[in-house]
């Protein structure tokens, strides 16, 4: 079974519980998109996802993408399946209309990458990183490097990569040694080696364009000496570079996707924004990437669960304890595997984590849409808040829970999640990659606490968490119980802001659960709002909600308290006086 998007789950988050048509209908650029509208965009991109690219997910996994001689050749049906996808105008959904896009809002296109990903998150890899590269070319380069290339990589004619990573350079792009010198005619060459480059090379379309984080040559060292530069495979006079790309990965997942070593040799480049600013430009195309990355955790646990959810209704072993369920039927002496608390559990928790998360990214999604286009500068900084907090949470959530979660979906299937033949097993190998790359988690959890929190004393976490107080929650006991938590929460910022100067080891040891219990607290406001907007729905249909609603309070949000017990004892420990600390180590 492949993965089947399923819109009106989409419809209910979307229309019922965020209103988003009512958020867009302010905005100017988004004046005749209505809810029918965005409605339909979403069916047709249901199916294009259904029919065209999951059914190329086990075959992409199977036969990977194939190096030889610096080519990549991408499984059977991946480049036709992509020259369908950009000139059907699914690849320039978002782009601007005068760069040849849809000027469909933004959170259309975060939905249609999560419903991708589940499908076929190899495929997907290359689209994927379409978009930052088109929002950094917009908003940083030069009229004269738009006119070459923003047209071509808006609609998605040519693909794009983002080259960052080098052997000594991850986490720490401060330490990239990749060279641009400066030529007569304004130019650079690049010269140095990328690694891990994700469709680095490949036959999906007919260029591909490549940001490139180098040093021009007698900048100081570390990231402020860093610039960003584009290149291409072919450049714009139709000559072909001297980017090659020397070698593909093995690896775990995402087989379907090269992850190639890049080598530019004097390679002919043009500057990207300022020099010295490249990180700066970097980052309009990293936090695009990032909220894509946290909906391929979010799609690739929803289609672990589509796949688990219909096996548990199909296998029977051993009879539930207590009163014999509705689906037992005489003539069988074991009932679904459903039935049994312990996989009801497994599979509710996930359904919890799902629609959760997917209320808020697409919030989130609603957030870029209105930070780039509101005429208010109010209405501009709070979106803009919410992303910059939100990106880096739901970045390390949803993919920590994408991995974990299709991991708990294998065990629904027992041995047979185990061995191919029902998939489960690739989707878990696909999930892991999306907790290490655009970011580590851990450093998620870093630029969440250490720069967004405690670097403004906690203010825009204030500012965020009283606006969903205001615009998100009604009066119900569930609302109190949430202010309690707010104020929890609060309480433990207020403590490491006192102890992190004196202490400055302490905000890195619990870094992940500050992450992770602001997640939790805004996850209990997005089961609060889909609750409050249930009874709009048919009483058949509210179930299934009602299922996720019920796991996240029993079996996920309990977790809170743990987290934030966890940080208290290691305020306690930063602060006792030396003595006992060092009784307690
Ligand atoms: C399949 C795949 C595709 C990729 N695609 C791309 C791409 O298209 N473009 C690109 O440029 N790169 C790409 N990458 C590279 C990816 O972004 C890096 O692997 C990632 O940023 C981590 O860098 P690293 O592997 O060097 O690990 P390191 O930075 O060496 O980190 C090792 C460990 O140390 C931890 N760590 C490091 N510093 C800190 C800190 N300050 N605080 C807490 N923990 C820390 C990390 O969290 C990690 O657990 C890809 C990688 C893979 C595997």
């Amino acid at each position: 079974m492949s993965y089947q998007p399923q819109p009106q789950d989409q419809a209910f988050l979307l229309f019922t519980v965020l209103r988003a048509h009512e958020t867009l209908a302010q905005l100017a650029a988004f004046e005749a998109v209505d809810a029918p509208l965005m409605a339909q965009v979403m069916d047709e991109a249901g199916k294009f996802v259904a029919q065209r690219v999951a059914p190329l997910n086990r075959s992409g996994d199977e036969v990977g993408a194939q190096f030889a001689q610096g080519s990549v050749t991408m499984p059977p049906g991946f480049a036709q399946t992509y020259q369908d996808f950009w000139q059907a105008g699914w690849a320039a959904l978002s782009s601007a209309p005068e760069d040849g896009g849809q000027g469909l809002p933004e959170v259309l296109n975060q939905v249609l990458h999560e419903w991708l990903s589940a499908a076929n998150h190899g495929w997907t890899m290359a689209p994927g990183l379409l978009h930052g590269a088109y929002e950094c070319l917009k908003h940083h380069a030069s009229p004269e490097v738009q006119a070459q290339y923003l047209e071509k990589v808006g609609t998605g004619q040519w693909l794009a990569t983002m080259c960052l990573t080098e052997p000594q350079a991850g986490s720490d792009l401060g330490l990239c040694r990749t060279k641009a010198v400066s030529l007569a005619d304004g130019s650079y060459g690049l010269s140095g080696t990328k690694i891990f480059i994700s469709g680095g090379e490949h036959d999906l379309s007919e260029n591909i364009v490549h940001l490139v984080l180098a040093r021009i040559e007698g900048a100081p060292p570390g990231p402020k000496g860093l610039s960003l530069f584009v290149t291409a495979k072919y450049l714009p006079g139709g000559s072909r570079s001297s980017a090659v790309c020397e070698r593909i990965e093995e690896k775990m997942g995402i087989h379907g996707s090269p992850t190639c070593v890049m080598r530019f040799d004097g390679t002919p480049a043009q500057l990207v924004g300022e020099a010295g600013k490249g990180l700066a430009a970097m980052f309009v195309m990293m936090n695009a990437a990032r909220l894509h990355v946290a909906l391929q955790g979010i799609g690739l646990l929803d289609a672990a669960w589509q796949k688990a959810d219909a096996y548990a209704r199909e296998r029977r072993q051993m009879r539930v304890a207590g009163a014999p369920p509705a689906s037992r039927s005489a003539g069988e002496s074991a009932d679904i595997i459903i039935e049994h608390p312990a996989v009801r559990r497994i599979l509710d928790t996930q359904r919890a984590w799902v629609d959760g998360l997917r209320v808020l990214a697409y919030q989130t999604a609603l957030a870029l849409d209105v930070a780039r286009h509101s005429p208010e500068p109010a209405q501009q900084e709070k979106a803009q808040r919410w992303c910059s907090l939100l990106t880096p949470i739901l970045k390390a959530v949803a993919t920590d829970q994408g991995f974990r979660g299709a991991s708990d979906c294998l065990q629904v299937f027992g041995g047979h999640g185990y061995v191919r033949e029902w998939g489960v097993e690739q989707i878990v190998r696909d999930a892991r990659i999306a907790m290490i790359y655009e970011g580590t988690n851990e450093i998620q959890a870093v630029d969440l606490l250490v720069r967004k929190v405690l670097g403004d004393g906690g203010m825009a976490l204030q500012a965020l968490l009283a606006q969903v107080a205001d615009e998100a929650l009604g009066n119900s006991a569930s609302a109190t119980a949430w202010q309690q938590r707010r104020q929890a929460l609060w309480q433990s910022t207020e403590q490491l802001l006192a102890a992190a100067p004196h202490a400055p080891e302490l905000p890195h040891w619990i870094a992940s659960d500050y992450l992770r219990a602001c997640a939790l607290l805004l996850l209990q406001s997005a089961w609060l709002q889909v609750q409050n907007a249930l009874p709009q729905l048919a009483p058949a249909a509210q179930s299934r909600w009602q299922a996720g609603a019920k796991a996240f309070e029993h079996w996920v949000l309990p977790e809170f308290d743990m987290r934030l017990a966890l940080i208290a004892e290691q305020i306690r420990q930063a602060s006792a006086p030396k003595a006992e600390h060092a009784a307690l180590v």
